[in-house]
């Protein structure tokens, strides 16, 4: 059984204030969550540590959005694993379609973030995803293939197994247009494909696969009633308690 997860990317939004608020409203309505499903919030670095303690008395999961792969050393300016699990961050999100655009996220750093995320046990989310012109020329398929491909490089199936795929199409993402829902779930079914080539057919059926690309209230019963879709990675609709809930409680 797949248990669907709704989680939260903030991105860079809201300071420690704005995250403390935020996650109250959630906590308060959590009572009304829909039963069956595991809530994540994804906040920014300097909110992690303040929003650990308001999470510790809810069933609401907390993740990071991004860190490096080592445990320390000298990368002035990043986090490590070991950092992350000394808040107790449970999930993180690796090679969001952002980091690899704007801060040079290889395939190899991604393969090399996902290896150290389950070696110190954090769930890792990775996020793959065509651009549009990849889908114009038809070729998204296997642009996500390969991106499986990579990121899974020496990763053993009882590893692989512990990873939250995210298929997030990059013309999706923070632009109103959301992929269709036989869109989504044709390329969900087609992930399940590749992990069925590239390990077995029962990790195939139990690997999450959530879509990602501007889920709101309004979408997200019809995209997460699709067979092979099993939630959603939110960006700017989780900014709001109300939305993020009417997400929560698809049914
Ligand atoms: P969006 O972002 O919901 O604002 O489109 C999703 C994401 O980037 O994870």
């Amino acid at each position: 059984m797949r248990i669907p997860l709704i989680a939260g990317n903030w991105k860079m939004n809201n300071n420690i204030h704005e995250s403390i608020s935020l996650v109250n409203n959630l906590i308060q309505l959590s009572n009304d969550f829909n039963n069956n499903v595991e809530v994540l919030v994804c906040v920014p670095f300097t909110a992690l540590y303040s929003i650990r303690k308001l999470l510790n008395s809810s069933n609401i999961k907390l993740g990071a959005q991004n860190m490096h792969y080592d445990e320390k050393g000298a990368y002035t300016g990043e986090i490590s694993p070991l950092m992350l699990k000394e808040i107790g961050v449970e999930y993180v999100i690796v090679g969001h379609s952002e980091r690899r655009q704007y801060f040079n996220e290889t395939d190899e750093s991604v393969n090399k973030k996902l290896k150290s995320s389950i070696n110190f046990a954090i769930k890792p989310i990775l996020c793959i995803g065509e651009t549009l012109e990849q889908r114009e020329r038809k070729i998204e398929k296997i642009t996500v293939e390969n991106q499986i491909i990579n990121a899974f490089k020496d990763i053993k199936a009882e590893d692989a197994v512990k990873v939250v795929i995210a298929y997030e199409p990059i013309w999706a993402i923070g632009t109103g247009k959301t992929a269709t829902s036989e869109e989504a779930n044709e390329m969900s079914s087609f992930i399940r494909n590749v992990f069925k080539e590239l390990y077995n057919e029962e990790l195939a059926k139990q690997v999450i696969v959530l879509y990602g690309g501007s889920v709101k209230g309004e979408n997200a019963s019809e995209l997460m009633n699709q067979t092979d879709i099993d939630g959603a990675l939110v960006g700017g609709a989780s900014l709001s308690a109300e939305e993020f809930i009417r997400i929560i409680n698809f049914n």
